[in-house]
């Protein structure tokens, strides 16, 4: 018997994650149905799907009801702005996506009988007291400072996701995503790669905050978004990071992406921004295990791809 085309809904569809899940998606045999505001995301992101019978776009918030016609198997929960420059000037809408946008969503699914996956984030560990980070530990975050708004809306919807489980026994997945780059990203929403690329591109000052000996781990968007979809469609409802766990200090980045741009940039250093996490690397043992899953593009590979993306971008 022919094996019935899926439907997938995306919300935050023409963000960066969530234009590369469409792609991933949409090349798998899924039809997909992305939502998004552009409050973010760009349209750019998903023109290159115009056209494809197997894409369908509703410009719409996601903290309204949804209506959607026909059968959905899968409901992917990506919008959200997503850098601290971003939540920092859109506290509320961050705090509404990740609290009544997890809901309407999570409602639709519940509706359809689909299944559902929340974004969440390495952000819910706060400033973390144990390093690496693993699942299980419960994090350690500052309520009422600037990045509360992010860091409690995806807390919030990893509540609500688990309790649409255990009440409406809704199938649910929560990927907590750890630092990701790679094209698409958004030239100034001033996270760490853009603004390292871009400056390094026009031999501009490099602005490493602090004394630059915070840690991040960088992963590359196609291996983050495969990890996202096995976890999907494996049977785990409980929380899994996926991420990769290379890490480095910031200024060890700003020296590798000046050198891999042949740039004439000099670092500087700028105030470090309140709450800035001092270490970050997510422990992958359970989406090894559970998914079979790692990362397999190297950082100098990936920021080759990203550097050409920018290029064009600057
Ligand atoms: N950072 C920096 N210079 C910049 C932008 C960011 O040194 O121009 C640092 C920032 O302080 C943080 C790290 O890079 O320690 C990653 O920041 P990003 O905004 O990308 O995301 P975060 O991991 O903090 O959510």
């Amino acid at each position: 018997m022919k094996q019935k085309q899926p439907t997938s809904v995306v919300t935050g569809a023409a963000g960066f994650l969530g234009s590369h899940l469409t792609d991933l998606l949409v090349a798998r045999g899924h039809k997909v149905i992305g939502i998004d505001n552009f409050v973010t995301g760009s349209v750019d992101n998903i023109a290159h799907l115009g056209g494809n019978r197997n894409f369908k776009f509703i410009q719409q918030d996601v903290t309204e009801f949804i209506f959607l016609d026909g059968p959905v198997n899968y409901v992917w929960h990506f919008a959200s702005p997503a850098s601290p420059i971003d939540y920092l000037e859109l506290p509320i809408q961050t705090l509404k996506v990740g609290s009544l946008g997890t809901h309407k969503a999570l409602g639709l699914a519940m509706h359809k009988k689909a299944r559902f996956l929340t974004a969440s984030t390495s952000e819910i560990y706060g400033d973390p007291l144990v390093h690496p980070q693993p699942e299980e530990y419960w994090g350690n975050v500052n309520t009422i400072g600037p990045r509360g708004c992010y860091d409690e809306a995806k807390r919030f919807a990893e509540a609500l996701t688990m309790a649409y489980h255990r009440e409406h026994q809704v199938e649910t997945r929560i990927v907590r995503i750890f630092n990701t780059y790679g094209p698409r990203m958004r030239l100034n929403d001033g996270r760490v790669v853009p603004a390292f690329v871009s400056q390094a591109l026009k031999n501009k000052p490099v602005t490493v905050f602090g004394k630059g000996l915070q840690t991040r781990s960088f992963c590359y968007v196609s291996d983050l978004i495969e990890g996202i979809y096995r976890l999907m469609m494996s049977d785990y409802d409980l929380p899994v990071n996926i991420g990769n766990p290379t890490e480095m200090t910031m200024l060890e980045f700003a020296e590798q992406i000046i050198r891999v741009t042949g740039s004439k940039s000099r670092i500087i250093f700028k105030p470090l921004p309140q709450d800035d996490p001092k270490q970050r690397k997510p422990d992958i043992t359970k989406a090894k295990k559970l998914l079979k899953w790692e990362p397999v593009v190297p950082l100098a590979k990936g920021l080759v791809k990203t550097i050409e993306y920018f290029r064009t971008k600057v």
